[in-house]
């Protein structure tokens, strides 16, 4: 593997990539075949980490961490080492789709409301023609729910997992299950599933260039207020740590 290009925010490490470089990467991981953790970092899951050591753990052990916040540019930027461009979870997942129906890999979809993982494999199937999708399922992220759904997925034999049961959930059961699994590449997606199913609708790409999707997001999905406190939170630390302030934020490439 070539060495990687990181950036580090407030105490969590974020690969500079960019979208290419990440297919690049999931590729390398099937070939590879032993098992590897994709997580998809933004500004919350930052700020969760900081609460959570243990989550903080998780991501640092990844072996992609997508630079998924816009805010995650923002900061990098201002702690002195920028990332490239933003990757975001359903990006990428919409793009290992179609790598998957070139290249013959096998997905598995885990997670999201009833039907949601459904309806995304079949949208993802009609977007990809030859698309195989080995298995999809709601299911939950509650442990007693666990060695039934490893035994499935592991019968499926998927090259790659996607779990949309939203952070740190989705994380926690990948590190719990991830050796058990076998499955080269696994990639908590959020609400990934949503938006490729159509049920929920991203915001319109010159919105996403202007940095402005999580404003839109809060717009159809106001219920998010409470979350999106992180963000502020997470702007006072990042300026806090540029003054000099905290000993976290450096933004040293590793
Ligand atoms: N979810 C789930 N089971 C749970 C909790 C969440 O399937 O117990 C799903 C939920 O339906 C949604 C996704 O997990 O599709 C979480 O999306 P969220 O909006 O939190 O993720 P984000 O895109 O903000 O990271």
């Amino acid at each position: 593997m070539p060495t990687r290009k990181r950036t580090q925010i407030l105490g969590i490490q974020v690969d500079n990539v960019t979208y290419e470089e990440a297919l690049s990467l999931v590729e390398q991981f099937i070939a590879d075949g032993r098992p590897h953790l994709v997580v998809t970092v933004n500004p919350e899951f930052i700020i969760l980490a900081r609460e959570e050591p243990s989550f903080a753990q998780i991501l640092n052990g990844a072996d992609l961490a997508l630079p998924d916040g816009q805010g995650l540019l923002w900061a990098a930027r201002i702690l002195g080492s920028p990332l490239t461009q933003r990757v975001t979870g359903v990006d990428t997942l919409i793009g290992i789709s179609g790598l998957a129906a070139e290249k013959g890999y096998r997905l598995y979809l885990l997670g999201g409301a009833e039907g949601v993982a459904q309806a995304a494999a079949q949208q993802l199937r009609h977007r990809h023609p030859g698309l195989d999708i080995a298995g999809t399922h709601a299911g939950s992220p509650a442990p007693k729910d666990e060695d039934e759904m490893v035994g499935n997925i592991k019968r499926a034999r998927p090259h790659i997992l996607f779990v949309a049961y939203g952070a740190p959930q989705q994380e926690k059961w990948i590190a719990r299950n991830l050796r058990d699994l076998g499955v080269p590449v696994a990639m908590g997606v959020g609400g990934a599933f949503d938006f490729a199913s159509g049920r929920a609708k991203r915001a319109p790409v010159w919105v996403q260039r202007f940095g402005l999707e999580w404003l839109y997001r809060l717009g159809h999905e106001p219920w998010r207020w409470r979350r999106m406190l992180a963000l502020p939170r997470f702007a006072c630390l990042v300026l806090r740590a540029r003054l000099g302030w905290s000993t976290l934020g450096k933004g040293n490439m590793a």
